[in-house]
């Protein structure tokens, strides 16, 4: 298949169309990024790999590190994880306080807002250095040390994050919350500022695609039944309140973020991430969600 010549087709079908998204700017950082870069990455499990445009920029990942979170925490707590968060589609925006106070402050699923917290939480207790423990995770799984936190978007965070901190709030007063607040909601705006390419975003996903095993170094980071489930959550949970658009139209599990990144997984076959900051009124890539459905659409790629 010829990659890259289908990426630049989709690519230049896009432009012919007015890109309706807007770039995030409730977090300062992000509103000062060039909305008109695009990048597009595929890595196989055989570990070939294709780009297009802006691919090896990096952006910060936002949401899309809430897997990575969920991920290193559920390969600690196994079943447990499910007492402090539920695993259900939350149907309500990534910020929503409406659901967690109906449910008694647990999340709906690990990937809104409050889920993700949570699981900073349980990181808090399990790990003794937890923002450097977390980091050298991801640089594992990324095989690259240099993956790093950006400061500025992190503290730009911090001084805008009066929601999270609300959810935070109104758990801990669930009793679903054991840490400082500080320190469990300094390891989330470090999360959400991770940077990336779309080149390494594909390369860090690819254990997904792979039964749960790192191709490279054969490091085994999930089992096959917690990697298929992880998976399945991508599918209901990845995308906000358009996970059921994301899998109509695009057919695999992902995640987005509102840096305008997008990565989504075939198990089996390959990971794809693609970015472009602009965001449609759900908090996903506007030009990002549409490149997608046309690439499974072409080349009869997706899950289904
Ligand atoms: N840092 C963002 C927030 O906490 C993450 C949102 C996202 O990418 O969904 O609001």
């Amino acid at each position: 298949m010829h990659y890259e010549k289908i990426f630049e087709e989709i690519f230049h079908e896009l432009q012919l169309t007015e890109d309706k998204g807007k770039v995030a700017e409730y977090i300062p950082e992000l509103a000062s990024v060039d909305p008109n870069q695009f990048g597009v990455h595929l890595t196989t499990v055989e570990g070939a790999g294709f780009s297009f445009g802006d691919a090896q920029t990096q952006f910060s990942i936002q949401s899309i590190a809430k897997v990575l979170s969920f991920v290193m925490a559920y390969g600690r707590l196994k079943s447990e994880i499910w007492e402090r968060t539920n695993l259900e589609p939350a149907g309500t925006p990534f910020n929503s306080l409406l659901q967690l106070e109906i449910d008694m402050g647990i999340p709906r699923n690990p990937f809104i807002n409050a889920g993700a917290i949570v699981i900073c939480d349980i990181l808090v207790s399990q790990l003794a250095d937890p923002k450097e423990e977390v980091l050298a995770f991801v640089r594992r799984l990324s095989g690259n040390s240099s993956i790093h936190y950006n400061p500025r978007v992190a503290r730009s965070e911090k001084d805008s994050g009066s929601r999270n901190y609300a959810m935070i709030y109104l758990m801990k007063s669930f009793g679903n919350i054991d840490n400082e607040i500080e320190t469990v909601m300094d390891l989330y705006f470090h999360l959400c500022s991770l940077e990336m390419s779309c080149e390494e975003l594909a390369t860090t996903f690819l254990f997904l695609a792979n039964n749960g095993v790192v191709p490279w170094s054969d490091e085994r980071i999930l089992s096959p039944s917690r990697t298929k489930r992880t998976n399945a959550l991508m599918q209901t949970c990845g995308f906000y309140d358009e996970a059921g658009q994301f899998t109509f139209k695009v057919g695999l599990p992902g995640k987005s973020g509102v840096g305008g990144g997008i990565v989504a997984v075939h198990p089996g076959k390959y990971t794809i991430a693609v970015w472009s900051p602009p965001l449609n009124s759900k908090g996903n890539s506007y030009r990002g969600m549409l490149f997608l459905e046309q690439f499974t659409t072409v080349t009869r790629l997706s899950i289904f």
